[in-house]
């Protein structure tokens, strides 16, 4: 396709076909988007013959010809004489609007009822949710149609693995950055087509972009951009090529002794800069990092989020430290009508830290843990220890082992605890170990190549 549009773009350049009137100036005789292809043209019907034989030498090349049942042709602001003098060439005619990638398409701006069937689609498969809501629903119940309590606020979901949350990005932020990124290409010399059509159409010359005001006539997007300029100021820097005024000069010398930049020939260049870092160039990953909000690095992530970990393990692991998992003295905080009792023993209240640490039940899996790994660890007290703990290295128990293991009995409590509440289905702590068990060994085993768990098997089948 490249060879097509070079042999293209060479017809348009030496006059055989002549641009269409809006983008003569731009140069633009053609988008390709995929295998298909956009040609603008004057409706003349010499231009349409210099197309349809550039279509044919391609064709003789390449072997690819194009399809004249999927092409069409859409014409505008024509005489009936010069209409009839290129629909002779066969092509079937078609008029605006169309549904290209599932949007309409067509030769004007779209007005709101046009947008309609859109609006009423994308409404109907969302109804009033957001997609971040859609997503948390997701999260929660692993379907979108049911709506079970999110464990832990999406704010909270969306920070990095470090700082607590899931590493996921919040929408608005994103979009915030790479609305940043459309500021970016219009100071930057990227040659993006997008800024070239606006500086075109819209006589907009980047130096006033900061001194602009927002009026009406503008379109959505590009008040949306106007609005970003103080957020944006904070990224972008200018190197003056040279200086603007004599006073400016005069200042330069004052201030500095040494060479000035005064090659009038070069242009002004713009930088990206995030920290005081130029990115040469444009970078989301980073620009993302300074917008998100954030929190504090959490000491208990390491914790949570290693390689290597089993994902659902580390999941139940992260709503158990952030103490969101929906205990029964939770919920009667929250004021439901239900017995605070601890499901597994029937006798203590069920808070975390009694339903996964020292609730008898739980004891007993951990005591046959210990007699594995660290006989001399006494039970656990308090969450902070078992965390303490994981970090801990020792020869017979390498932090890797305790953490993996940690993961494993905490999801593995949960689990039957809500398989007992929910199902009525009891299994003794020895059953639950042994099931731990085989899970560790096929863990270790399915990781053997790496490092970091070489010597697992060793320390853990003692
Ligand atoms: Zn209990």
């Amino acid at each position: 396709m490249e060879v097509f549009s070079k042999l293209l773009q060479s017809r348009y350049s030496s006059g055989y076909i002549a641009y269409h009137p809006n983008t003569s100036e731009l140069d633009i005789s053609h988008l390709m988007f995929a295998d298909d292809v956009m040609i603008f043209f004057d409706g003349m019907s010499s231009s349409l013959h210099g197309i349809n034989e550039t279509l044919d030498d391609f064709a003789g090349w390449s072997g690819l010809h194009m399809n004249k049942e999927k092409t069409e042709l859409f014409m505008a602001g024509l005489s009936l004489n010069e209409s009839a003098s290129i629909a002779c060439y066969g092509f079937p005619i078609g008029s605006f609007p169309i549904r290209y990638l599932g949007l309409p398409l067509m030769s004007r701006k779209l007005r709101i009822n046009e947008y309609a069937p859109l609006v009423e689609k994308i409404s109907k498969s969302f109804t009033t949710w957001s997609i971040e809501s859609l997503c948390s629903r997701f999260l929660w119940s692993g379907t979108i149609d049911m709506c079970n309590k999110a464990k832990v606020a999406w704010s909270t979901v969306c920070l990095p693995k470090a700082e607590g949350g899931l590493g996921l990005r919040r929408c608005i932020d994103w979009n915030r950055v790479l609305n940043l990124r459309l500021i970016w290409l219009l100071f930057s010399s990227s040659g993006s087509l997008w800024v070239a059509w606006h500086k075109h159409h819209n006589h907009n010359d980047v130096s006033n972009f900061w001194m602009q005001s927002e009026s009406n006539s503008q379109s959505w997007t590009w008040r949306s951009l106007l609005r970003l300029r103080p957020l944006a100021g904070k990224f972008l820097r200018c190197t003056l090529a040279a200086p603007r005024s004599e006073r400016a000069l005069a200042l330069h010398i004052f201030l500095s002794t040494i060479a000035l930049p005064l090659d009038p020939l070069k242009c002004d260049s713009y930088h990206w800069y995030v920290k005081d870092q130029n990115c040469h160039g444009f970078s989301a990953a980073k620009t993302w990092e300074i917008v998100r909000p954030r929190e504090a690095e959490k000491s208990w992530s390491a914790s949570v989020w290693f390689k290597g970990a089993t994902p659902r393990n580390a999941f139940t692991m992260w709503i158990a430290t952030l103490d969101r998992l929906p205990v029964r003295s939770r919920l009667v905080a929250w004021g439901l009508q239900v017995s605070p009792v601890c499901v597994l023993c029937s006798s203590q209240p069920e808070s975390r830290d009694h339903l996964m640490l020292s609730c008898h039940f739980s004891s007993t899996i951990w005591r046959e843990v210990m007699a594995r790994i660290d006989p001399s660890q006494p039970d656990f007290s308090s969450w902070t220890g078992l965390l303490t703990w994981t970090c801990g290295n020792s020869n017979n128990s390498p932090s890797m082992l305790r953490k993996l293991v940690t993961q494993a009995v905490v999801n593995g409590i949960w689990k039957q605890r809500n398989n007992l509440l929910h199902n009525s289905v009891s299994v003794t702590p020895l059953c639950i170990f042994r099931d731990l068990d085989r899970h560790i060994i096929n863990t270790i085993n399915a990781r053997r190549s790496r490092r970091d768990f070489e010597n697992l098997m060793s320390h853990w089948l003692r």
